[in-house]
């Protein structure tokens, strides 16, 4: 990989120089989905998969970026005097928004870069690609130009550029799952305090299997900013009766004591949501590191009816692929994973029921949807890093 990735990037850019390469892994969230804007739990895992990115200072302020997945756009062209969102730069905007974040919180790059990229993470089914792409940017300026910056900080930086220059108002998960991703461990993250804690994932005799559906319905961002404006306006209301400062902060017990605050009907179902998921999360990563994994799974069944009933962002294509895997003998736990509205699944399947499960799910999923699911049986790996 290291060496077709060089060859390319010397393909298009020219040899010499000090030439360096970086990965960022894309991320499946086990379970606590749509808690990381409501103050909740998280608990993700970075992937082997993800996006690599081949640098170059240059001696002048422009930048060049080329995607290998993107080939037909060429060489897209920038100037780090020029960084504003644009239509046109495509893709170029995350790594330009990150460079853009960088400035503004004060960091200096005295000159640009020649950057080629490739990822091997499916783009828009919810594994993150994006981030990937945003954290990679941001530990290759740590490392190009020398800048004091956390891996944390790299995460929110990503998140910040993803929210205000790329105009998705998304949570502080993907990012940070992305730069602090530990190989054969999952992050439980406290979104509200950014307190973290790793947890072993020993599935000796499982794996965790995820399922694309390769479906995006159009409603993805528009639906999202809905959610984050229904938790909270139920936060609003919930604040009237006691001392919160964010959903995640409410047991179930207590939200059933308060829920009559919250007059809509439908914004209640989603702060319901929030709550009993963050406590689902909490739950889940105790009975992981008690070993008890079947537990697990019970959690991660749990959390998709709820996505799927209270929070409303499941999708038929979702559900058929979820139903098919609780049918499954061997399969543990099925949920969607990432949004919604399409994307994936992830499941965890015993050794054993792991080619009965591609087989069944594709062949399901063909009948009853007319798609093919592409099916990746995945490893946890190492958050972002320099490769050489
Ligand atoms: P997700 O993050 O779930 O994969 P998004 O729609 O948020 O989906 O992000 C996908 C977008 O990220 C792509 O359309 C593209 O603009 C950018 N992107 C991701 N990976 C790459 C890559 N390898 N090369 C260029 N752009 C990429
Ligand atoms: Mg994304």
């Amino acid at each position: 990989m290291k060496e077709k990735l060089y060859s390319a990037f010397i393909g298009k850019y020219g040899d010499g120089g000090d030439i360096r390469m970086y990965f960022a892994p894309g991320r499946v969230n086990l379970i606590g989905e749509h808690t990381d804007y409501n103050g909740g739990h998280v608990f993700p895992c970075a992937l082997t998969l993800g996006t690599y990115g081949v640098a170059r200072k240059r001696q002048d302020s422009k930048l060049r970026f080329y995607s290998m997945n993107f080939e037909s756009i060429g060489i897209v062209e920038s100037d780090l005097n020029d960084l504003v969102p644009d239509k046109k730069a495509g893709w170029t905007n995350y790594p330009k928004g990150v460079l853009w974040a960088f400035k503004e919180r004060g960091y200096q790059m005295d000159c640009g870069m020649d950057v080629l990229i490739y990822g091997d993470i499916p783009n828009g089914s919810g594994l993150s690609s994006s981030a990937s792409l945003e954290v990679l940017t941001g530990v290759m300026l740590k490392d190009l130009y020398g800048f004091e910056v956390s891996l944390p900080d790299i995460a929110l930086i990503g998140q910040y550029s993803e929210n205000n220059f790329n105009g998705c108002n998304c949570g502080i998960m993907d990012q940070f799952a992305s730069a602090m991703g530990k190989k054969d461990h999952a992050i439980f993250l406290d979104t509200n305090t950014l307190e973290y804690e790793y947890a072993p994932v020993k599935l000796e005799d499982a794996k965790i299997v995820i399922t694309n559906s390769k479906v995006k319905h159009s409603l993805v961002d528009s639906a999202y900013n809905d959610r984050r404006n229904e938790c909270e306006r139920a936060l609003k209301e919930l604040k009237e009766v006691t001392d919160i400062q964010a959903l995640g902060d409410l047991t179930e017990e207590e939200f059933e004591k308060y829920k009559e605050a919250i007059k809509d009907d439908v914004c209640r179902r989603r702060a319901k949501h929030a709550v009993y998921e963050n406590q689902r999360t909490i739950h889940a990563e105790a009975a992981l590191k008690a070993g008890n994994v079947e537990q697990f799974g019970k959690y991660m069944n749990e959390s998709h009816v709820s996505l799927r009933d209270d929070y409303e962002v499941s999708c038929e294509e979702i559900d058929v692929l979820v139903e098919l895997a609780w049918k499954i003998p061997g399969v543990i736990g099925s949920r969607i994973t990432g949004g919604g509205f399409g994307g994936c699944t992830v499941s965890i399947v015993k050794n054993e029921a792991v080619d009965t499960f591609i087989e069944e799910v594709q062949k399901g999923y063909q009948e009853k949807c007319h798609k093919k699911a592409e099916i990746y049986v995945v490893d946890i790996g190492d958050g972002a890093h320099r490769l050489s």
